[in-house]
């Protein structure tokens, strides 16, 4: 079992990878990505993943030279060849190489990489006993619904979390709005209502968020993908917030306010296991 890359056709080691200083993604952040999970050496909604990152280069007018299917033999061929079982798997596509000029030529190629290395893991007390989170202004630009690798304003904010103890960041508008959380989206439950920021610009439209409104839905939860705010979200009976790798996290603690009674609320429980039901039968 080996972390592998392939980047271009080349497939090798870490140490061994290189990319031109021109690479536009070093550069300028020009570029789009997504991390997808493998659990039993199975990719799970990789297609999933796979269109939203069709989405993201069109939104930055970047032509892909590679169709869906091409680009999930790669994926899956560069997993295969790693034998990880459990599996992060990282793709991304830059622009392409050229000196450096914020004009890009019609002609030019993306640079595809996939990188395939063990799945980090999360301590399972921050399951068993929630997290706590810090708000912090939304800053950052009006594509958020585009992956791009361009991350230096959510690279900012996680960072200031860390600092600050906690777990995660969630980002506030101007307005009071709760937008998503530095790198995974945040729902609140109260009262039997399930709210989650609706999918437009503002929000990157998380596959884990999918998921999750999927089964909320199965267990016939109300469902209200509309904004809501800081006041509401201390309010809340639970919070908690959604990614790939971390799939479900309880949130117990928000700025200093304690959430419901300072444990994982039992919905944010329900649908953790429903969503591990869920992907578990997709394999
Ligand atoms: N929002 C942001 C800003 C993210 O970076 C991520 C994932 O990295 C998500 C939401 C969650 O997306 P997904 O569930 O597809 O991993």
């Amino acid at each position: 079992m080996a972390e592998l890359v392939y980047l271009n056709g080349w497939i090798g080691s870490f140490e061994d990878a290189y990319i031109s200083v021109n690479d536009r993604g070093y550069n300028f952040g020009d570029g789009v990505y997504e991390v997808v999970m493998a659990y039993d050496g199975v990719m799970f909604a990789l297609d999933d993943h796979l269109k939203r990152l069709a989405a993201s280069a069109a939104a930055v007018e970047m032509d892909l030279p590679w169709d869906l299917q091409q680009l999930k033999s790669i994926a899956e061929d560069v997993l295969v060849k790693s034998s990880i079982k459990r599996a992060m798997i990282y793709i991304q596509v830059t622009r392409g190489t050229a000196p450096r000029n914020h004009f890009f030529e019609p002609d030019i190629r993306p640079n595809l990489l996939v990188t395939v290395r063990y799945a980090p893991e999360t301590d399972p007390a921050m399951y068993r006993e929630g997290v706590k989170v810090i708000t912090h202004p939304d800053f950052r630009w009006q594509m958020c619904h585009v992956k791009t690798i361009s991350l230096q304003a959510n690279i900012m904010a996680k960072n200031r979390a860390r600092r600050a103890g906690v777990a995660e960041v969630v980002f506030v508008l101007p307005d009071g709005t709760v937008t998503e959380c530095g790198s995974s989206n945040i729902f609140i439950y109260q009262d039997g209502v399930l709210k989650t920021h609706p999918a437009n610009n503002k929000i990157l439209a998380g596959v884990t968020r999918q998921y999750v409104l999927q089964v909320a839905g199965s267990l016939g939860l109300d469902i209200k993908e509309e904004p809501f705010n800081v006041s509401e979200l201390f309010k809340a009976n639970e919070v908690f917030y959604t990614n790939t790798v971390i799939e479900v996290m309880p949130v117990v603690n928000v700025d200093g306010h304690v959430i419901g009674n300072g444990k994982p609320g039992p919905v944010t429980t329900q649908l953790h296991q429903g969503f591990i039901t869920l992907r578990e039968s997709l394999k």
